[in-house]
């Protein structure tokens, strides 16, 4: 791990001061080792892990040629060319887990519903709403094509095949998918602990009064959040003063109860920031410039057996790093193969954008459908302490670091947010 640590820092294009978004992401995504415990649970349970093995279709799904819609089976090669209809006789009903049994010969047909085994020598189902029944018989249009309105046995998922592959978020469909293949439990990884605490000699818990200069810690809570939504296992360690003891301490506690260490404020070079300090002496730590805003300043890197993201103070920038980064960093380390960062999509910018050049912005956006397609607008003051601002957004505006002041009409990249929000 150290030497992985010196290896990136060695790179060619390792600039400790201004690293663009897109290396500081492929720099992280190499030093991390996804998690190899787990465990086996129920398929409810297991509503948000990652699936740690391929999970193997047992049966075919459907278990049988069936109907995919109400009304009447029968054997397409007895219906004549040409338009019109042929009647036929009815010989008996097939119903979602009541088949028809008996034999349908030439001529004949069978009402069927949705979902009812096919009867063994039909091949082709007409909707109902085609077909009129009278004393005469069953009238079959003439026009449909062979094997129409059948659905084919192992059409979803046949005996052997890769129901859900090893890496796999499991979601509500996923969940289903297992029942529909009878499959009760299942092996996921353990969830990610992910210890964090934020730093800072202004900050007050909450529940208790604010003196001079002081302010709420928010972060702990943000973070908790965030957590708590990406699937991970949070354990807050609660707040800490910039003092060399109390944070050499949380991090002491942290590394040996966490896979993941995440802290707030104190990355920054200021006089009391001390979280550099503390891991130039406890672990291995890449600190970084990112040419983002806001975000500029993130540390990443190792204590003892845990990772380490050191996001910076400011209540956006929190949100925006752990977006942009630790997101994908916790799907990583979670065993996932599938995530990917939100698609960016196109849309027009409504009101005038201010943006100097020079670093990747994410400001907060909110995305509607107009008349023409995706409109964005920002959401007023951008300062990277407006948290505000954030729970407005259900957006980022990217802008990429040429781009300077934009103004409305223009077309701009935009990011949704995916739920961690
Ligand atoms: P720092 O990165 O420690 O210099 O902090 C940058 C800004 O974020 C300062 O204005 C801090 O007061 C603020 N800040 C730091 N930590 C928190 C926190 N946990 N909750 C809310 N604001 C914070
Ligand atoms: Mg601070």
């Amino acid at each position: 791990m150290a030497a992985t640590i010196r290896e990136l820092s060695c790179a060619d294009d390792y600039d400790p001061n201004s690293m663009p978004v897109d290396k500081a992401r492929a720099f992280i995504s190499k030093f991390l080792a996804p998690i190899q415990v787990t465990e086996r649970l129920h398929i409810r349970a297991a509503l948000g892990r990652v699936a740690a093995q391929d999970v193997i279709s047992p049966i075919d799904v459907p278990g049988h040629d069936n109907s995919a819609m109400d009304g009447w089976a029968y054997r397409h090669a007895d219906v004549a060319s040409g338009d019109g209809a042929t009647v036929m006789k009815r010989v008996g009903t097939s119903y979602a887990g009541k088949p028809y049994l008996g034999p349908v010969g030439r001529g004949e047909c069978v009402r069927i519903f949705t979902g009812a085994v096919m009867p063994a020598d039909c091949d082709t189902v007409a909707m109902q709403e085609r077909v009129t029944a009278d004393d005469a018989g069953v009238h079959i249009p003439n026009d449909l094509k062979a094997g129409q309105n059948r659905r084919f046995r192992g059409e979803d998922l046949k005996t052997g095949a890769v129901a859900l592959p090893k890496g796999t978020l499991i979601g509500p469909a996923a969940i289903g998918l297992l029942a529909s293949l009878g499959v009760a439990e299942v092996n996921v990884y353990r969830k990610l602990r992910v210890a964090f605490f934020s730093t800072g000699d202004e900050l007050k818990t909450i529940g208790t009064p604010l003196g001079a200069g002081e302010i709420y810690d928010s972060n702990r809570y943000t973070i908790y959040g965030m957590l708590k939504r990406a699937g991970c296992q949070p354990i807050d360690l609660g707040n800490f003063v910039d003092d060399p003891d109390a944070i050499r301490s949380a991090f002491a506690a942290a590394s040996t109860q966490a896979d993941v260490i995440i802290t707030s404020g104190g990355v920054s070079v200021g006089e009391a920031d001390f979280i550099k300090q503390m891991l130039n002496e406890m672990g291995e730590v890449l600190f970084w410039k990112i040419a983002m805003k806001p975000g500029r300043p993130m540390a990443v890197g190792k204590v003892g057996g845990a990772y380490f993201f050191g996001l910076p103070g400011n209540p956006v920038a929190v949100t925006v790093t752990f977006y942009q980064f630790v997101r994908a960093a916790l799907a990583t380390l979670q065993g996932r193969t599938d995530y990917a960062l939100p698609p960016t999509c196109k849309a027009t910018l409504t009101n005038k954008v201010k943006k100097m050049p020079g670093r990747t912005e994410f400001q907060r956006g909110i995305l509607t459908m107009g008349a023409n397609g995706y409109e964005v607008r920002t959401t007023g003051d951008q300062g990277s302490g407006i948290l505000s601002s954030m729970v407005q957004a259900n957006c980022f505006v990217v802008l990429s670091t040429e781009t300077g002041n934009v103004e409305p009409g223009t077309v701009v990249d935009v990011q949704m947010f995916e739920g961690v929000m």
